[in-house]
């Protein structure tokens, strides 16, 4: 179908026919291998024809001739992962071969989370289309990039009239320019400074173009639960469907109740509100210093304090990044305390006023260890909740390398906690289905041809706080829209991404 028409073509205009973006009639059978469609069925032994950009066929198949067959015997053949919380817009630009995302079998980015995107959202779909990236992207619309937009630095307070009607018309033109929702991070500056009432006005606006909510909710340790009914309460007053950011119990007065979280879920969408979660599949959080001080006032010793307290002490914070003195980066707050002779809240002062007071130019990042794995398995098992990195190039998480083979692994194979059927749900189909991604996340003859091969029986993280970029195993071939972007364990370079929307053929 794909020569026919290249052949008409070539011949109307007189001219040879140049490669676009998608060479046409490629055909590739990936045989013998067992299927895990995304549907949730159970895995089943399928060949699947790949031409073009699509899938053609699924079933038993017969090579034809001058098709390249990938023997795919002894592996799961599943779609390609779709990152519900990815970071791959930060630096992608300078290695759009995404390797470590990738290497995971990740094959969608979903984007413009924690209330950050692009701006105007048509520089990155025409980013995506000129640089090409090795993996899709879709994107949400950040909250805070419209509040700065809209307010500048002026934005430790409520938006008036004007700039809530400068932020809706922004979104409208983002949602315009493909944006699939509104994303907030309110635990963050200038979400942070936000009332409940402009979330939800911006998310009428989001909810009236087809769009949906995702929020990094206002706090994830001490009130997470008012945090969640927050959530609800805009999903409810805008009527617009909602998702719960790399859900988290972060603090002792959280754990263990992730029962009680999903029951709560359950009763919003029993109550018809669309609520869903995502979750990355580790302990610690990576982010600034100062999401530990819920008083957002640095000189405040008690407020960073209880927060130590409250995940367990100075030994569970790493600093991973600090610029005004590198050399720390990969100690414990507990050593650097003990090494400058200062107790672990004035380090923490001393760091928030050297990168964010107004002398400070440096940047900082952390792991903290703060959640319980009893808490993530059961949202690991929870079928409301899908699987996120929330990593990217720029990131120093081992989420950003491990996430997927590391529930494929631990979660999946070693502790037995979901059928591996499920957990592929988890990471394809339901996020499609969620993300309006309509011809992706299953495989099934004339979607989108992003596929992962997997062997079961070795897939595994082996990314660590000390060495966060280490491959994982176990994951040799993934295709992005019929292109192998890494064969037999070895990057092609191919980038064949797209952005969301733009998927003609
Ligand atoms: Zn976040």
């Amino acid at each position: 179908m794909f020569a026919a028409g290249t052949t008409a073509a070539a011949g109307l205009t007189g001219v040879h026919w140049a490669p676009a973006a998608d060479p046409p009639s490629e055909s590739c059978l990936i045989s013998g291998g067992l299927l895990v469609d995304g549907s949730g069925a159970a895995p089943r032994r399928a060949d699947v024809r790949i031409s073009g950009a699509v899938i053609s066929a699924v079933g038993t198949l017969k090579p034809i001739r001058g098709e390249r067959v990938v023997q795919a015997r002894g592996l799961v053949v599943s779609p390609g992962f779709i990152d519900a919380h990815s970071h791959a817009d930060g630096g992608w630009t300078d290695a759009p071969d995404l390797e470590s995302q990738i290497r995971q079998g990740i094959t969608t980015a979903v984007v413009g989370q924690d209330g950050g995107s692009a701006t105007p959202l048509e520089t990155l779909r025409r980013a995506v289309r000129e640089r090409r990236p090795a993996l899709n992207f879709a994107s949400y619309v950040g909250h805070g990039t419209l509040r700065r937009l809209a307010m500048g630095a002026d934005y430790r307070r409520a938006a008036t009239p004007a700039e809530l009607t400068a932020m809706s018309e922004r979104l409208k033109s983002d949602l315009a320019s493909g944006a699939i929702g509104l994303s907030t991070g309110l635990e963050y500056d200038p979400g942070f400074h936000s009332e409940t009432s402009e979330v939800i006005a911006l998310a009428r606006v989001a909810a009236a173009a087809g769009g949906r909510y995702i929020s990094h909710i206002r706090n994830e340790d001490e009130r997470a639960f008012e945090s969640f009914d927050e959530l609800f309460r805009i999903a409810r007053e805008a009527q617009i469907p909602a998702q719960i950011s790399h859900i988290k119990l972060g603090s002792k007065h959280a754990w263990g109740r992730a029962d009680e979280a999903l029951r709560r879920i359950g009763e919003a969408r029993a109550a018809g509100h669309a609520i869903t979660a995502d979750v990355y599949p580790y302990l610690y959080w990576q982010s600034s210093a100062t999401v530990l001080n819920s008083a957002r006032d640095w000189d405040d010793l008690s407020a960073w304090e209880t927060s130590l307290q409250s995940i367990g002490g100075a030994g569970k914070v790493h600093l991973v990044r600090y610029t005004p003195r590198p050399e720390w980066a990969g100690r414990t707050l507990a050593e650097l305390s003990t090494r400058e002779g200062k107790s672990p809240p004035e380090m923490l002062r001393a760091i928030a006023r050297n990168t964010r007071g107004p002398d400070g130019s440096g940047s900082e990042s952390v792991v903290v260890e703060a959640m319980q794995e009893s808490d993530l398995r059961k949202f690991v098992r929870s079928p409301l909740v899908m699987f996120c990195s929330d990593g990217g190039p720029l990131s120093a998480h081992p989420r950003s390398a491990g996430s997927y083979p590391r529930i494929l692994g631990r979660y999946v194979r070693d502790l037995r906690d979901i059928r591996l059927e499920e957990a592929i749900r988890k990471m394809t189909a339901f996020p499609a289905r969620v993300f309006g991604l309509r011809d992706r996340g299953r495989v099934a003859a004339g979607l989108r041809a992003d596929l992962v091969l997997l062997d079961t029986a070795r897939v595994r993280d082996q990314a660590t706080i000390a060495d966060p970029k280490a491959r994982p195993i176990g994951i040799g071939w993934v295709f992005v829209n019929g292109r192998a972007v890494l064969a037999n364990g070895v990057m092609t370079g191919e980038r064949p991404g797209r952005f969301g929307t733009d998927d003609g053929p």
